[in-house]
């Protein structure tokens, strides 16, 4: 496996390197010069001087990574110019070559990691011997004076070059391996799927991008040193899960890809699912157990034209998986980058509407079936979209969720709602209008989330009594220790907690008793059979039994019809919501709505709610 393309410009220990041999070409002309000046020896040191020079020019053209090739050509060609130069000279040529010779060897060996010293004694020893026995005492003193000096520049220049490469070197390392994982990096991965794209049956190869779901709470929940144990533990599986010749890699946080080598996307796709399967297994790390799950994308390397296409595909892909609701695997589709282009859009536009003070809140009255009175209104989120108009939820929370943004976003609906709801209090007590404000899990969970509560009633002065929280079935069981200890919490501001859509997620009426909560919204999707599908009534009619067990109110959603509301009636609901009574509106239309259809009364102290 080639780790590294070595850059083909020279760098600059070549320049150098090659400066440093040219100067002492130089020097050795001008030291034989001095020591034998008779016009045969002169032309003797040129020629060895430009024959260096030329060695030198021919080892800076070659690419830098073939210079060990370089190297092989240079060798010869300097034991040539070093037996030529012996040959033609008696004296002082002869020794300045052996010095250059002996420098030029150093440079190159020691930079090339070669061990080159035993050569040049093999090389340069004849050439000592013949050097010393024709020389003069007086040239042996001055050629030992130049010989050290010049060693000694080469040696100090060497053992720098030397560190350098073993820095460059590590630095490479670093980049292509994951320091915790052990596993290589976002670029080896690259590299991989580039050889693997430029080989033959390249369609049959796959990419797969795994991303932890929620791993940020196990980071917070248990701190990073076990959040870096779980991702150890993680890429062991992922290693452990397919074969050996597969390139794992870790592409940063808590996301993984794996080149997938000649598996086509029907096989990754099984890969996939079986490794979702191992991702879920409990894993146990040294301060306890932890669950969690894994979303997959997966891409083919077919028709990719580099491997950063075929990541970002497979990352798409993974996106779509999350997005899914996580625990999935998704395989990429052409549209999928469009998709994500407008969420990414979606995002921006989100954060800026919030500054802009983009969002509204619609009302949506809550009656009292036998009456028609109003006892209470829902707040329901709206986005007036500069370019798109008037937006429901239902387009924009995910996201809103995902990004976090529904913490801010929710802080602000609390307060509106509250403040709508205090501006609404009509001077009876008795008659007093409830406020049901949806929240979503995020905002709930956050650690701050009572204290916001109990500081937005205070400034917007509406009783406590007066509000309902609603939450979904989904959220109780997300967490639920913390929900229930929120839940108590909450309850002790004297807001009462409904759960919203009930019968659509995944709790059941028992799973209900364990949760201090007061109010249960049915669905619309039981009221729109009624009078339709006969079974309908007898589900309803059996989900008030139970709830009116559990002692919690019932407010059914989706009234549209009078037949609803008569069937509703005699099921013995009470208090309902729907199209049939009002539309959810802005706030000066359904204060509009309040002021002609009056308010429930009830005696105090009792909220209006309760029966
Ligand atoms: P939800 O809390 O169950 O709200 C009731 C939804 O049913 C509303 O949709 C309402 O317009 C619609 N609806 C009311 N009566 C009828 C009816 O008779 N027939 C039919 N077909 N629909 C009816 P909307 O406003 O689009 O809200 C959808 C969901 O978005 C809400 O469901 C709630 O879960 C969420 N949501 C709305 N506002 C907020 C908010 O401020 N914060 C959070 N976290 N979620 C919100
Ligand atoms: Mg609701
Ligand atoms: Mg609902």
């Amino acid at each position: 496996m080639t780790l590294v393309s070595r850059t083909t410009a020279p760098r600059r220990d070549v320049l150098l390197g090659a400066g440093l041999v040219g100067a002492f070409a130089l020097v050795t002309a001008c030291t034989s010069w001095a020591l034998a000046p008779d016009g045969a020896q002169l032309v003797a040191a040129f020629s060895v001087a430009a024959l260096t020079v030329a060695v030198d020019i021919g080892l800076l053209c070659l690419p830098w990574r073939r210079l060990g090739s370089g190297f092989l050509l240079a060798f010869p060609l300097l034991l040539v110019a070093g037996m030529v130069g012996l040959a033609i000279s008696t004296d002082g040529i002869a020794a300045s070559y052996v010095g250059l010779f002996t420098l030029a060897f150093l440079y190159v060996g020691l930079t090339q990691d070669l061990v080159v010293v035993p050569l040049f004694a093999l090389v340069a020893g004849p050439g000592w011997l013949v050097c010393l026995g024709n020389a003069s005492p007086q040239t042996v003193v001055r050629l030992a004076t130049a010989m050290t000096i010049w060693l000694s520049i080469g040696w100090v220049f060497a053992a720098r070059t030397r560190r350098d490469r073993v820095m460059e070197r590590e630095l490479i390392a670093r980049a292509y391996t994951d320091s915790l994982t052990g596993m290589p990096s976002r670029l080896l991965l690259a590299d991989q799927i580039a050889r693997e794209l430029a080989a033959p049956g390249r369609a049959t190869s796959s990419v797969m991008v795994l991303d932890l779901d929620g791993f940020k709470s196990v980071n917070d929940t248990f701190g990073h040193a076990s959040g870096d144990e779980l991702l150890m533990a993680v890429a062991d599986r992922i290693r452990a899960s397919v074969r050996p010749d597969d390139c794992c890699a870790r592409l940063g946080g808590d996301e993984f890809a794996v080149l997938l080598r000649h598996v086509d996307l029907p096989a990754a796709k099984r890969a996939a699912a079986r490794l979702l399967t191992e991702m879920a297994e409990p894993y146990t790390l040294a301060r306890g157990r932890v669950a969690l799950t894994a979303s997959i994308g997966v891409a083919s390397l077919d028709g990719a034209v580099n491997a950063q296409e075929v990541i970002r595909d497979a990352d798409l892909a993974m996106y779509e998986a999350k997005s899914a609701g996580r625990n999935q695997l998704s395989v990429f589709e052409c549209d999928m980058q469009e998709r994500r282009a407008a969420r990414l859009q979606l995002e921006t536009e989100l954060r800026d509407g919030l500054d802009r003070a983009e969002f509204e809140l619609f009302y949506q009255p809550v009656v009292h079936l036998r009456t028609g009175a109003v006892i209470g209104t829902e707040a329901l989120l709206r986005w007036n979209h500069p370019r798109r108009g008037l937006l429901a939820p239902d387009t924009f929370l995910g996201a809103s969720e995902e990004i976090g943004i529904i913490v801010a976003l929710g802080d602000w609906i609390l307060r509106e709602a509250c403040r709508q709801a205090a501006s609404w209090q009509p001077a009876d007590p008795t008659r007093a209008l409830t406020m049901a404000v949806n929240v979503s899990a995020r905002e709930m969970l956050a650690s701050d989330y009572v204290a916001r509560v109990r500081d937005i009633l205070a400034a917007t002065g509406l009783p406590g009594e007066l509000l309902v929280l609603e939450i979904t079935e989904q959220q109780l069981v997300t967490d639920a220790p913390l929900v229930r200890k929120r839940i108590e919490s909450l309850r002790d501001l004297g807001a009462r907690i409904a759960i919203d859509d009930f019968g659509t997620g995944y709790s059941s009426l028992a799973y209900l008793r364990e949760f201090p909560v007061d109010i249960l919204k049915i669905d619309q999707s039981f009221v729109q059979p009624l009078g339709v599908d006969t079974q309908a009534v007898a589900l309803l009619r059996s989900i008030i039994t139970i709830a009116d067990a559990l002692n919690l109110d019932i407010i059914v959603e989706g009234v549209e019809t009078p037949g609803h509301v008569e069937i509703l009636t005699t099921l013995g609901c009470e208090v309902a919501q729907g199209f049939h009574f009002a539309r959810p509106g802005r706030a000066d239309h359904i204060a509009e709505f309040l002021r002609t259809r009056g308010l429930q009364s009830l005696p105090a102290p009792v909220p209006p709610h309760l029966r």
